[in-house]
């Protein structure tokens, strides 16, 4: 029933086009939080770019700094040669990591995509160790390609597609509300590091010696799920102590979403590899993985490709994050998020069928659960994607765009732009009351 077609044109587009199916518009304008489609109906976009567009569509500061680049006749596109814009852009980006990282860090440009530039740092990890397993997370996901998809853990596409790398161990992400332990609460996530602990240190496990370990901070499309700060820092002490490279996948948190300019920082810890796309790019295409120098150990064309380096995104990353420290957004992310997450845990005591709200700064979800149905042996009811996707219809209706993610697709997410206002963001949590007023009836 969420299967829309938008006419003749979207009828010739690929099966596998995700967004349209749901979101049958053709955006015309897009300014700030809104987009507005062909009948000049406007929607508040909580998708925006899953997560990209930081600064909402057609931010002035990123638009001036894109139109700088044409009128001062830069080039637009040089593969990966030095510009100034290039040498801006990294100038602007190291004085954002913390010092202790940025003092030891390389970075690499990747192609225009996040999974391009988590390829690259799986290459980079396995050939500084020599070592060919990735320990990955159950509900992480980080892309498309082959070798991201494989080391994803959510998407059920991946099923239908053999001969993914398979130097890939999954391990138990301290998923609370659906402990993969059965046991709610802090203990979820005690259990997972010590499991992991014993799982590394255990020679007859099967696991052959890691090449890595990747996780995100908060898991994204697995449905908005964040890590305990203490079983971050766990993670850090476990690798650490066994020379592990830890790879903390940025894509989607990094550059204010969760509340700091980086999700690792809320743990306090320094990663070996981060991965930067979405966000980074000021709503265009770019990616760049930032790594320990130790680990550079690949030679030159150890990653190549042709779009690394998209001079519009450059300069308009640039801007983007400078005005997010200038204007202090970070700080307003994270009083924001805790607001709106304030509102969401409201609906979830007016609502049995919001399970669970959960969230770090502006990357919140509710997922949304099948009451009527037994729960599971740790008190969790099952998940409810059909009636997640009726709510998300019902915000449609009522001029709201968010998207679903989570295991089953039954996670309602909340991605705005950072620079929302409070009052929109009662706008938005009064739409979404509404919605699941309806969807429920
Ligand atoms: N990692 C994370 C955490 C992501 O959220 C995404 C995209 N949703 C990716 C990697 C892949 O990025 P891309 O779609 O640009 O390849």
């Amino acid at each position: 029933e969420n299967d829309f077609f938008l006419g003749k044109q979207a009828m010739r587009e690929s099966n596998a086009r995700s967004y349209p199916r749901r979101i049958p518009i053709s955006i015309k304008e897009a300014n700030g939080i809104y987009v507005k489609d062909m009948d000049g109906t406007t929607y508040i976009d909580c998708l925006a770019g899953a997560g990209t567009l930081a600064l909402g569509h057609n931010h002035p500061v990123a638009v001036d700094a894109m139109k700088r680049v044409f009128a001062e006749g830069g080039p637009l596109h040089t593969l990966d040669l030095t510009t100034p814009t290039k040498e801006a852009f990294i100038d602007e980006i190291f004085s954002s990591l913390p010092e202790e990282f940025a003092k030891r860090a390389k970075i690499q440009f990747c192609g225009p995509t996040g999974g391009d530039a988590i390829e690259a740092a799986l290459k980079l990890v396995k050939t500084a160790t020599g070592n060919r397993t990735i320990l990955s997370f159950q509900g992480g996901y980080h892309g498309a390609t082959h070798g991201t998809m494989g080391i994803s853990g959510n998407i059920s596409p991946k099923l239908n597609v053999q001969g993914l790398i398979p130097d890939v161990h999954f391990l138990p992400y301290p998923y609370q509300y659906r402990c993969p332990f059965g046991i709610g609460g802090d203990e979820c996530h005690r259990i997972s590091s010590s499991y992991i602990e014993n799982l590394l240190d255990d020679p007859e496990s099967g696991i052959l010696p890691p090449a890595g370990m990747i996780f995100e901070v908060v898991q994204g499309e697995g449905g908005s799920i964040p890590a305990p700060v203490e079983w971050v820092k766990e993670m850090r002490r476990i690798t650490q102590e066994r020379h592990i490279p830890l790879i903390i996948d940025e894509v989607q948190t990094g550059i204010g979403r969760t509340g700091k300019l980086f999700a690792f920082e809320h743990a306090g810890i320094m990663p070996d590899v981060i991965v930067l796309s979405k966000a980074i790019g000021g709503s265009l295409p770019l990616s760049v993985v930032i790594y320990d120098e130790n680990l550079d150990q690949w030679g030159p064309g150890a990653h190549i490709g042709t779009f690394r380096g998209n001079q519009l995104a450059m300069a308009a990353g640039t801007a983007t994050l400078k005005f997010i420290k200038d204007n202090h957004l970070v700080e307003q992310v994270a009083y924001l998020g805790s607001k709106l997450m304030q509102k969401l845990k409201g609906l979830k005591q007016a609502f049995p069928v919001i399970g669970d709200v959960r969230g770090l700064g502006l990357m919140i979800g509710a997922e949304v659960i099948n009451v009527n149905e037994s729960p599971d042996r740790q008190g969790s009811y099952p998940a409810n994607p059909k009636l997640a996707g009726k709510i998300q219809q019902e915000c449609f209706k009522r001029g709201l765009i968010l998207e679903l993610g989570g295991r089953h697709g039954s996670v309602v997410r909340f991605l705005p732009p950072l620079i929302i206002t409070e009052q929109q963001i009662e706008e938005v949590a009064a739409i979404f009351e509404d919605a699941v007023k309806a969807a429920v009836q």
